[in-house]
């Protein structure tokens, strides 16, 4: 069997596979990329050519404009695609719409990236995918043991209780564009809020974008105004 160390290498620009000839989320401009999800610290604008699901691909163009490579291919998960001597397959990682690990396989070895993952369910996104592989190259932002997430359906029902308990108070939500603020609004609707939810404005086109995937989000407005407690008994989700 051939080694890890051909198949994976770090180098300046991130992780690089070179019988595949491509990195995966590179940090710098490369000529060939697989993006593992939207986030801009895995997917950043000015490659060459870019593999990664299609709706990365839309929250690419979302967000650095339709030129964001100079070429794109979408594969779904699951489907089989070949970079020279390797097999790329992105399957789904849990984590945000569109979010995928990357499985190379090669001269025997399979490989699976990671890229940011979570093992939770998530209303807006498939569930993570196990692949049985010989090597997994894991990110493990909230790995220590010192982080122990509560229950997401316990939280919203603290959120909600306090929306009851103080009517007269807006109730404002810190959650990231892309995938925390979708999940946080299906986690409501899913606990049976069905209100108007007011977002800020970096929320309105990754909200669009989710929509167009098939995720419901019910009833959102924009939170224009900005007279502190403009919107009484109402929640806001804002970038934190
Ligand atoms: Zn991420």
């Amino acid at each position: 069997m051939a080694g890890f160390r051909q198949l994976l290498r770090n180098t300046p620009e991130g992780l690089y596979c070179p019988p595949g000839d491509f990195h995966i989320d590179p940090v710098r401009p490369v000529a060939r990329a697989v993006i593992t999800h939207g986030h801009s610290d895995h997917a950043r604008s000015g490659h060459g050519a870019v593999l990664a699901t299609p709706q990365t691909l839309a929250i690419m163009a979302a967000r650095y404009g339709a030129d964001f490579a100079a070429a794109t291919e979408a594969a779904p998960y699951g489907q089989r695609v070949t970079r020279n001597e390797v097999d790329v397959t992105l399957v789904p990682a849990g984590h945000v719409l569109g979010s995928a690990q990357a499985v190379l396989r090669w001269k025997g070895i399979t490989a699976v990236i990671s890229g940011d993952y979570k093992r939770r369910r998530d209303p807006t996104c498939p569930l993570f995918e196990p692949v049985a592989c010989n090597l997994f190259v894991s990110e493990a932002t909230f790995g220590l043991p010192v982080f122990r997430f509560p229950d997401a359906a316990d939280e919203v029902a603290k959120l909600l209780k306090s929306v009851a308990l103080f009517p007269e108070r807006t109730h404002l939500v810190g959650a990231y564009a892309l995938g925390k603020a979708q999940r946080i609004i299906c986690l409501l609707r899913e606990a049976g809020y069905s209100k108007t939810l007011y977002m800020h404005g970096a929320m309105g086109s990754m909200n669009a974008l989710y929509q167009a995937n098939g995720v419901e989000l019910g009833s959102l407005a924009p939170a224009t105004d900005e007279k502190r407690n403009a919107l009484p008994g109402e929640i806001v989700i804002a970038p934190p």
